[in-house]
């Protein structure tokens, strides 16, 4: 197929996952809403269902207003109100992890606002690393193991746990490949954004096999020729608005630390004796994320190396208004950028912004002075 028709595939999966929803129950599958930022999506597959991602979507918010305050991420407060509207309907359970305060406060307003869908906690340990931290997370997968088979019916197994794992790092495999060929590809930034973002509303089967032929075509395609070069960070980075400011700018991503996006493909799941032991190992292993606690901020140093890695011009820093762990890490990147001599810029993004002329004109003063 050619690289239009695959990136067509996964445009209309990234535009609407409602369809994508539609489709598989319509095959007689059950489905499992996933919240950010990190769920054990190999574990739902494991069990014969599937994993569907919620980040929120562009909506105006209004009847979440009743159970948030205004200050809090568009992110929460958009899958709250999707959830109370009825977008969600057909989805057997829903996976909320636990890794910032947000985040805690969505399960328990969930409960109560949308309780036709039950709500199964993540509980992942900050001190992840050390064995008391992986018994932590390992314990925490059997209550959503636990949880799943009530509100499914499904049977967990250790071996297909073992293949989901698996299927998952070949599709992590898959994915950086990707990112990697992106960076030089002729490919706009709507595009790529599609390629990631529709992974979150396709089986992980249809969507590696759709992106290892796309990598394949990008790679006897033309190169990206008189753009400019910037690393993006940042929670999300999909939204339409934006990602055409940075097509009529001529900004190519070179590469990218987004939480929906590569944050999610870095790291594999061991080889280990037992599963579900090698799956803790893998959050274990995890880093260079906002939402991961790192008392030495190394995210700011792989930021930097990432952009040099990447020939990146400049950084652009797609800030989420009131996500209180990425406002930490803005200094520390800030500083760093200037100390290796590259342009930054810090856009607040918002899942309610209707009006993208004042990031048209920061990214266009940036293009200039880069
Ligand atoms: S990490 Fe930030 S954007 Fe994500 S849920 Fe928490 S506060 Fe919201």
């Amino acid at each position: 197929m050619a690289v239009k028709e695959l990136l067509g595939q996964l445009h209309e999966a990234a535009e609407c996952p409602r369809k994508q929803l539609e489709k598989y129950l319509g095959e007689g599958k059950k489905v499992i809403a996933m919240a950010p930022v990190y769920g054990p999506q190999e574990i739902v597959h494991s069990m014969g269902l599937v994993p569907m991602g919620v980040w929120g979507a562009d909506v105006e918010i209004n009847e979440a207003k009743k159970y948030y305050p205004a200050f809090i991420c568009s992110v929460m407060q958009t899958i709250l109100e999707l959830g109370i509207k009825g977008e969600y309907k057909g989805v057997s359970a829903i996976i909320i992890p636990s890794l910032c305060d947000s985040l805690k406060t969505l399960g328990q307003n969930w409960k109560y606002a949308v309780a036709d869908i039950p709500f199964i906690p993540m509980t992942y340990p900050q001190n992840r690393r050390q064995d008391y931290g992986v018994k932590f997370t390992r314990a925490g997968y059997g209550r959503v193991i636990s949880d799943l088979e009530v509100a499914t019916g499904a049977r967990f197994s250790e071996p297909a746990l073992a293949k989901s794992n698996a299927l998952y790092n070949e599709h992590n495999r898959a994915m950086r490949e990707f990112a990697e060929i992106a960076s030089y590809a002729d490919i706009t930034a709507a595009q790529r954004s599609d390629v990631f973002k529709s992974a979150w509303f396709m089986t992980v089967e249809e969507h590696t096999a759709i992106v290892k032929e796309l990598n394949e075509e990008l790679k006897k395609g033309p190169r990206a020729e008189g753009k400019l070069r910037v690393l993006v960070t940042g929670i999300l980075a999909d939204s339409p608005s934006l990602l055409k400011i940075f097509d009529d700018n001529g900004i190519q991503v070179a590469f990218d630390d987004v939480a929906n996006e590569s944050r999610q493909y870095r790291t594999d799941v061991p080889e280990m004796a037992n599963p579900v032991d090698a799956l803790a190992h893998k959050f274990a292993n995890m880093d260079n994320c906002t939402l991961l606690y790192d008392r030495d901020k190394k995210r700011v140093d792989y930021i930097i190396e990432q952009a040099k890695a990447h020939e990146a011009q400049g950084v652009i820093v797609l800030m989420t208004k009131f996500c209180d762990p990425e406002e930490f890490d803005y200094v520390p990147i800030k500083r760093a950028c200037d100390k290796a001599g590259l342009m930054h810029l810090n856009i607040e993004v918002d899942r309610q912004m209707v009006n993208y002329e004042q990031a048209g004109t920061m990214i266009q003063a940036f293009k200039e002075m880069c």
